[in-house]
């Protein structure tokens, strides 16, 4: 009866091999976790199991193993998990062992209805909430084997009414039970949230530069395109990529070459207004999208960049004297761009010019066709 117990879903039962450490480790926790709930849970069992022995003059031997349910056995099963060399695997045996006493209590209870139904169901709910892939249905055959012992021990005896001593008896294990698995489903939905929204982060961001995913800036240079078409709305495309980055990377080492990469990724940053979107593109590159920026404008920008990049001394003491410098591309987005891949082709083929003319300057890309513009 342990309430809101939840394990890991990917957390395989039948072996720990191939598990993280940290995955590992949270399994060799989960009999700890569980031994408090297991003592809530049966000492809330105890209520109504006692409130019906008591009416039905029950024998030494049934408040023994009442005892037994409620006090000895949280014990036992921490101490069995404990000693073991597969805790988590101890733990789900117990589990499996808690279904089976449910089981064999709603005869031991001569099938009092109210408490027989909620503690088989409750039992089962735990074994769902695990979280542990068919558990429940594991537990099920343990269960039908308690109720079977159980009623081959009473001679199947049968007093299903329910007091109202038994009701209230049932009410704190109802209440309390429902609200500790609400809770734990609500923890793990916020998890859930807060693991989606690091994903989403990830997805989004570069960790390196700051800028934008590559994924998440195809989806905005997309939207930019749209706005382009739907709107007649100016849009430029800026590649920019740095200039003999290995040779950095060689003279200076990899770990250098990323804090350039930083540095780079920074300053170009500084030149976006909050509608423009920086991505990095991969390796040495970003890629910019300048909203609302024609040719001219977006030359301009670009212009701006690679100055900054030029006049940058870089700033950190294992890289002094080191100057970089960048290339851009510049294409406006035009008709004949129906994708951003063909957006990207005019831009990285203005980049390539710009490399073959010696680097360290801006290509513009001369508009293929004359197009309307807003402020013409
Ligand atoms: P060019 O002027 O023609 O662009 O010359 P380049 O040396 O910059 O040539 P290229 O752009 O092809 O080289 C990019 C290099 O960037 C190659 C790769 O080793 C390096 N690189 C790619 N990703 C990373 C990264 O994340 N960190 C570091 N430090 N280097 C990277
Ligand atoms: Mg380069």
């Amino acid at each position: 009866m342990p309430a809101g117990v939840r394990l890991q879903p990917h957390e395989s039962t039948s072996g720990a091999a191939g598990l993280s450490t940290t995955a590992h480790d949270r399994l060799a926790r989960m009999p700890r976790q569980v031994y408090p709930l297991r003592v809530l849970g049966m000492g809330l069992g105890a209520l109504p199991l006692a409130a019906v022995l008591h009416e039905n003059d029950a024998g030494p031997a049934v408040w023994a193993w009442l005892v037994f349910t409620a006090l000895l056995w949280p014990q036992l099963a921490l101490w069995l998990s404990l000693r073991s060399a597969h805790p988590h695997r101890a733990e789900v045996r117990n589990l499996l062992f808690d279904s089976a006493l449910a089981g064999m209590w709603a005869p031991l209870m001569h099938f009092n209805l109210l408490p027989s139904v909620l503690l088989l169901t409750l039992a089962t709910v735990d074994k769902i909430s695990t979280g542990v892939p068919r558990l429940w249905l594991q537990s099920l055959p343990l269960m039908l084997a308690g109720i079977v012992l159980g009623s081959v021990a009473t001679e199947l005896a049968f007093q299903p009414v329910s007091s109202m001593r038994v009701i209230a008896a049932c009410l704190p294990m109802l209440l309390i039970h429902t609200i500790a698995v609400s809770l734990a489903a609500n923890r793990l939905i916020a998890r859930i949230r807060e693991q989606n929204r690091q994903l989403d982060q990830l997805h989004r961001v570069d960790a390196l530069t700051g800028l934008a995913g590559r994924r998440h800036w195809q989806q905005q240079a997309e939207a930019a395109l749209a706005r382009h078409r739907g709107e007649s709305l100016p849009a430029s495309l800026l590649m920019v990529d740095i200039d003999r980055f290995k040779e950095i990377n060689d003279q200076y080492g990899h770990a250098s070459g990323d804090d350039v990469l930083r540095l780079i990724a920074g300053i170009v940053r500084r030149r976006l207004t909050e509608h423009d979107s920086g991505g990095r593109f991969g390796g040495d590159e970003f890629a910019i999208i300048l909203a609302g920026a024609d040719r001219d404008r977006a030359r301009d920008v670009a212009e701006g960049m690679r100055r900054d990049v030029e006049a940058a001394a870089i700033a950190l003491p294992h890289l002094a004297g080191l100057r970089c410098s960048v290339s851009i591309g510049v294409a406006e987005a035009e008709t004949c761009h129906s994708t951003v891949r063909l957006w990207l082709e005019a831009a990285d083929g203005a980049l390539y010019a710009a490399k073959h003319a010696g680097r360290n300057r801006v290509v513009a890309r001369p508009r293929a066709t004359p197009t309307p513009r807003m402020d013409a």
